[in-house]
């Protein structure tokens, strides 16, 4: 499974770092770095979560 971001919606406020942190984070400059190209299972639920609560919709699973 691959997350697959929305730059040009994505607006850094770090929503999705909160809820899965191991994939998702937030740089000083404001972009957002995946860490991972291949989500874990033991990740997934959390990724899941930020997937459904990021405000700009900007985030969505593949695979
Ligand atoms: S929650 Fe959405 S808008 Fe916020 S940093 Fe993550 S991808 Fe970007």
């Amino acid at each position: 499974m691959k997350v697959i971001v929305d730059y040009d919606l994505c607006e850094a406020n770090a929503v999705c770092q909160k809820s899965c942190p191991d994939v998702f984070r937030v740089e000083e400059d404001d972009s957002l770095t995946l860490l991972v190209a291949e989500i874990p299972e033991r990740l997934r639920a959390q990724a899941e979560e930020a997937v459904r609560l990021c405000p700009r919709q900007a985030l969505r699973l593949e695979g």
